[in-house]
């Protein structure tokens, strides 16, 4: 069984792929071109917001965003330790300092209780300045931006939304990546909304951002492609990709969304009296990049994940080191007390899912764990 079953979408989606690619070897043009523009107005569109600008992938979106708005040494960007690496690592690559973040036990998202402590600790020290906060969508269900804002606001904060895994959720009827100064997100294979390499997006309100960042995506490019006016790099979604994603985005928008949705209700319907499910709370909506449980303990953990391996069921630990016990961070100062981030990397794992799977099929899951 494969975690994430790319080839049975393939295999579904096959006749309107195939197509949509020839199509772009046909014309010839690879890089940018209708294509790209068709795909950056759509997705705009879904999410809302006025600008989007696609690129090579999610961590280079949230690279050009801190660049943009000049963060550098000295300043300071609030990121939950429970993510991906990548969030902390823009961070880092940019000369700032990431400031970690416990999250909440129920959402697995930046808690904002803590985000408030670790500015206060911050401001307290007087070393750093306090730029930005960088809330993750972890596992598809956005974070609770109109608490984040508030904070924000109050201390004069920028706030970038890590959508990579947050694509198609919703909050408070507004959809995933139209939160915040600006927001970014991944067309990796695997997540919510995939390609068939790598891409990711860059969202905005914002005309300078936006402009800017067109910029920084083609060698810091001026009134066209050999005036340059500052340094930049090459950062670009190629026509085949955008082809992918066009094709893709109708799934995704006709029925993957509501498929997978489907799936993670029967999960918890069969696993709710057994183990701790995901909490999607009242007036949010989850794409579901991962259906993620919490065991008791990191024994019961081992114990179901041997289970179904025995079975041939994959399972993947999202994720089994906070950031902040990384090594690359082992000397790095952690301003409050991480604590819901350590337990959940002991104790969460994701399981075995994608918006083709029968009901029948997660039965089978299910009765293999008990
Ligand atoms: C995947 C991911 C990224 C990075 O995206 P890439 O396209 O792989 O560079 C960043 N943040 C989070 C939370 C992610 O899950």
């Amino acid at each position: 069984m494969e975690f994430r079953d790319l080839k049975k979408q393939y295999q579904i989606l096959k006749p309107k792929m195939d197509q949509a690619v020839m199509e772009v070897m046909e014309s010839s043009q690879f890089i940018g071109g209708p294509k790209v523009k068709e795909l950056e107005e759509r997705l705009a569109s879904y999410v809302g917001v006025k600008h989007c600008i696609t690129c090579g992938n999610g961590t280079d979106a949230l690279t050009m965003v801190l660049k943009a708005w000049g963060i550098k040494e000295g300043d300071a960007v609030f990121v939950p330790s429970f993510t991906f690496f990548a969030s902390a690592e823009v961070v880092s690559f940019e000369g700032a300092t990431p400031v970690f973040v416990d999250v909440d036990r129920d959402t697995f998202n930046m808690d904002v209780h803590s985000l408030e402590t670790a500015i206060k600790a911050v401001l307290k020290e007087g070393k750093l300045k306090p730029r930005a906060v960088m809330p993750v969508d972890l596992f598809g269900l956005p974070a609770d931006y109109d608490a984040i804002q508030q904070i924000a606001d109050k201390y004069d904060l920028l706030v970038l939304e890590d959508g990579a895994q947050g694509f198609g959720g919703t909050y408070k009827g507004k959809r995933a990546c139209s939160f915040g100064d600006a927001a970014t997100t991944s067309f990796f294979p695997a997540k919510p909304l995939g390609c068939y390499g790598d891409g990711g997006a860059v969202f905005t309100n914002d005309d300078e951002t936006a402009a800017y960042i067109r910029s920084l995506a083609v060698h810091g490019k001026g009134e066209h492609k050999y005036d340059n006016v500052r340094i930049g790099w090459n950062s670009r979604l190629d026509a085949i990709q955008a082809a992918i994603l066009l094709v893709k985005l109708d799934a995704f928008e006709e029925y993957e969304l509501k498929g997978i949705d489907q799936v993670a209700q029967w999960y918890t319907e069969f696993l709710k009296d057994k183990v701790k499910t995901p909490i999607v709370p009242e007036g949010y909506t989850s794409s579901w990049a991962q259906y993620t449980i919490t065991l008791k303990s990191e024994e019961e953990r081992d114990l179901i994940i041997t289970k179904l391996r025995e079975q041939g069921i994959p399972t993947i630990i999202y994720y089994p080191k906070p950031l902040h016990r990384q090594t690359v961070y082992k000397n790095h100062k952690l301003y409050v007390p991480c604590p819901v981030s350590e337990e959940l990397s002991r104790t969460v794992v994701s399981l075995s899912f994608d918006p083709y799977r029968s009901k029948n099929l997660i039965t089978g899951i299910v009765d293999n764990l008990f």
